[in-house]
């Protein structure tokens, strides 16, 4: 049975595999690259990004000897931008500790910035041919479906589980084939909705299709319950320049630059802003009404409230004691941004 599952999906993949421009090439550092941008990032949606990658930063040595605001600026938009970081570390890592080639052992890959089972295993085998499987949401629904299982794949017993499995099912001659594979099966034909069951290589022995259970599998219990958070921004305006400063750690988007930023569970009214502003009123001028736009993250709900002031010089002063940067709007179009605060600029402000 694992026989003709392994060789079923290998030989689907070698007919069906789309053409991306990682697969062409054997070269870790690419397809490491586009390991990270792709986690938690559709295809479509990523592959701009690789291409963006490569063209800045070649080879891994042109990545490690970027600034970080470089590489967060190339980022920008893709989210999770601790990918962004560590992506950067990673090659610096990779460049003083292994002379910029990466090592082809998976205990040493698994060492690396931002580089955890999931990753190590898709570079150690697409790039090593090294036999260690590869479990994401795709492996899951199609292993889920395939073989009946019926545990939450939220769980991390389940998530051992299929990756006991895995060590069975994967090709030990071409494990870059056989995880690719699988991975691109669950992507484009064993699909969330949908799947495409009538022109199923495994439809005879397919568990989920002879039980009438496509609709139910993978269980999925743990839904993920969402922060809601209200920020409210001050976009602090001179003649010509705008006031931000650069996110710190230990909350999302740090490193990126946004505006002066009041945070509540609950929308403020623009006189409670400015009452907390605590800013002389006779120096500002309130321009337009106060904007709000929701963001989507997988773990919050943001709603962004913007507002814009001119301020003078003495305002200007007193923000700058108080931490905030003025930079002209040439060179805020070159920080790194969230894409919320890079939205709001064009639209209101370029
Ligand atoms: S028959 Fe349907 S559910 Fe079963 S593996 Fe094929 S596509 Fe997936």
């Amino acid at each position: 049975m694992y026989n003709s599952f392994r060789n079923t999906i290998i030989e689907w993949y070698v007919l069906n595999k789309r053409d991306l421009p990682w697969r062409k090439s054997g070269d870790p550092y690419k397809i490491w690259l586009s390991e990270i941008i792709l986690q938690q990032t559709r295809v479509v949606q990523g592959t701009p990004y690789y291409y963006k990658f490569i063209e800045a930063f070649p080879t891994i040595f042109d990545l490690a000897r970027a600034n970080e605001e470089e590489v967060l600026r190339l980022w920008q938009g893709l989210g999770y931008y601790s990918r962004a970081r560590n992506l950067h570390k990673c090659a610096k890592v990779v460049l003083e500790n292994f002379e910029g080639v990466f090592p082809g052992e998976y205990v040493e890959l698994t060492r690396l910035p931002g580089i955890g089972p999931y990753t190590a295993a898709a570079l150690a085998s697409i790039a090593f041919k090294i036999p260690k499987p590869v479990v994401d949401g795709n492996v899951q629904r199609v292993l889920s479906r395939y073989f009946g299982i019926h545990d939450d794949v939220s769980s991390p017993r389940t998530v051992k589980k299929m990756y006991e499995l895995s060590e069975n099912l994967i090709d030990q001659e071409q494990p870059d084939l056989y995880n690719q594979g699988i991975m691109e099966f669950g992507a484009l034909h064993c699909t969330p909705k949908k799947p495409l069951c009538k022109k199923c290589p495994l439809i005879s022995t397919c568990f989920a299709y002879e039980n009438g259970k496509v609709e139910v599998l993978p269980v999925k219990l743990k839904k993920v319950k969402k922060k809601i958070r209200h920020f409210h921004y001050q976009v602090f305006k001179t003649d010509n320049e705008i006031a931000l400063k650069r996110r710190i750690k230990g909350d999302i988007w740090q490193g990126l630059y946004d505006f002066h930023l009041l945070e509540n569970n609950e929308k403020y009214e623009v006189t409670t802003i400015l009452e907390k502003l605590n800013l002389d009123p006779a120096r500002m001028t309130i321009k337009g009404d106060q904007w709000t736009i929701k963001h989507i993250l997988t773990h919050q709900n943001i709603f962004a409230h913007f507002l814009q002031i001119e301020i003078d010089q003495e305002v200007k002063k007193v923000l700058e004691s108080a931490g905030m940067r003025f930079f002209n709007y040439e060179k805020v179009r070159q920080l790194p941004k969230p894409i919320l605060i890079d939205n709001y600029l064009h639209d209101e402000i370029f």
